[in-house]
This record gives C-alpha cells, structure tokens and sequence, in this order.
C-alpha cells in the first residue's frame, strides 16, 4: 500500500501542501548553525523563527539515509534534464557558496511537471547518506517549478581527481564575498553526472525554513572532488561553516525509490 505522501508523488498535485517560501527568498544573514548545540544547531532551528517550526517537527523532513532503496523500473517520463549555457553569479552566503544562474538556464522534467534551474550550492560532508557512508561533498543543484515547488539534483563526492566544475570556478571561489559577483556564461552540463541510477523521495530543503514537499533526485553514481578544492570551498564559507551539513533524518516510513534503467 502507498501511502498518502506516496500516493501525491505519483500523482503528483504539487500545489498540496506546498509553502512558497523558496531557497533564493531566505535572509542573508541566519542565526542558525550546524553546531552540536541545542540553541542554534539542527536540534535547535525551529526555535528560532516560528516560521521555521518544520525543521524539528515535520515528517518529510531531509536528508536521509538512501538504504532502503528498492529498485523501480523507470519509466520514460521519470526525469528528463536539459540544462543549458546562460549567464551566472557566485556568492558566499556565509553557510555556503552559491553560483545563481541569472538566464535561462535550463529545466528538468519530472512526470509532466516542468522544473527550472535556478542555482546550485555545497555542503561538505554530504547530507544524503547511502549506506550509512557520508561522502565528503555534495551539490545541490535547485529548481524551481511555475508553482512554486522545489526539486533538487543531489551529487555526492568522494575525495579523488579534480571536479571539472570546481576547476572552472576555482579562482572565483578563493575571492568570493557576499555579494554577487558575475562569473559570464556558466554551463551546467560541466557539472557532469550519471542520469541512469538514481535514488528518488519526497523531502525537504536541508536549511532553514526546512520547506517540505522537495522532489529528491539523488544521483548514485559518486563522483570526486580534490582535497585542495574542498579545502577552497571550506575557506570561502564563514567561519563555523566549514562543516556545513544536516545531521540525516528520520523516514517516518517514506519509501525510496531506486530507479535503474540497465536491468
Ligand atoms: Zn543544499
């Protein structure tokens, strides 16, 4: 039996439940942190702003451990991504850095809902955990629907040969600050990732508001980053975010789907 969250996934009503608070819309400065400390660290985010009561409260709440994943048949519709070059900013916004892409840069398609590439962001150790291993990085690559909902392409690292993309944008990110600053025509195909196996789940933004009703695509394939460009990117944050991950969190019985298309 599916239950109610499933069933809205697969048929999927995306203005259900859905707050308009969108990952672009958050202040700049947040007193949230990633601490161990009840006040302000994960334990804590719902106490500090009512608006944010989810983070400890909600039941569809992200990250997650991705190891119950059953396998699924995909079927055409499943994901269909076509990014594309268009003009781009990066930005420290303390507890990450963000390239925000100002053009069109391209849309995924899940089902028949339509998804916009708006930016993308790391946090380092990953958040998704598969296996109960945490890798050492994860992007986020963040789209936004004409309705207002988030789905989110996930990437996990593991340290090894240089990521291309991080290549790119290596020079950017050691001189990075808070406000935007113009980085020309960004690609995001160079982000490069398999699209045959991954995992897929209904969650929320890892962050403060914590919003839930994020479509998960969680790539399985790991790829890898350098020590030096994760080093990069923990420099540029600000201090105390150089570990900037959610702590994974309970399923409350959400299934995970595990989309192969080579079996
Ligand atoms: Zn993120």
């Amino acid at each position: 039996m599916r239950s109610a969250v499933e069933e809205r996934w697969f048929y999927p009503r995306w203005k259900r439940g859905v707050s308009s608070d969108g990952p672009d819309k958050r202040p700049l400065a947040e007193p949230y942190t990633y601490d161990q400390n009840p006040e302000n660290g994960p334990e804590g985010w719902s106490k500090l702003d009512h608006q944010w009561k989810i983070c400890n409260h909600g039941k569809l709440q992200s990250p997650i451990d991705l190891t119950r994943g059953r396998v699924s048949r995909v079927h055409d519709e499943a994901w269909k991504i076509h990014h594309k070059p268009a003009e781009a900013v990066i930005m420290s916004r303390g507890h990450d850095i963000m390239v925000s892409w100002k053009g069109d840069a391209g849309k995924m398609m899940i089902d028949h809902t339509e998804f916009k590439l708006v930016q993308c962001h790391w946090h380092s150790p990953s958040e998704h955990t598969i296996n109960r291993t945490r890798y050492d990085m994860e992007l986020h690559m963040v789209h936004t629907s004409a309705e207002g909902q988030t789905a989110v392409i996930a990437v996990l690292y593991k340290l090894g040969r240089p990521n291309e993309f991080l290549t790119t944008l290596q020079n950017e990110i050691k001189t990075v600050g808070k406000e935007e600053k113009k980085l020309g025509i960004v690609d995001p195909r160079t982000i490069g990732f398999h699209t045959d196996k991954f995992y897929r789940y209904v969650g929320s933004l890892t962050a403060p508001p914590c919003t839930e009703g994020v479509i998960w695509t969680v790539v399985k394939k790991v790829n890898t980053v350098s020590m030096e460009q994760l080093a990069a990117l923990r420099e540029a944050v600000d201090d105390g975010f150089e570990r900037n991950s959610r702590p994974v969190q309970d399923t409350n019985g959400r299934s995970v789907w595990l989309y192969e298309t080579n079996v």
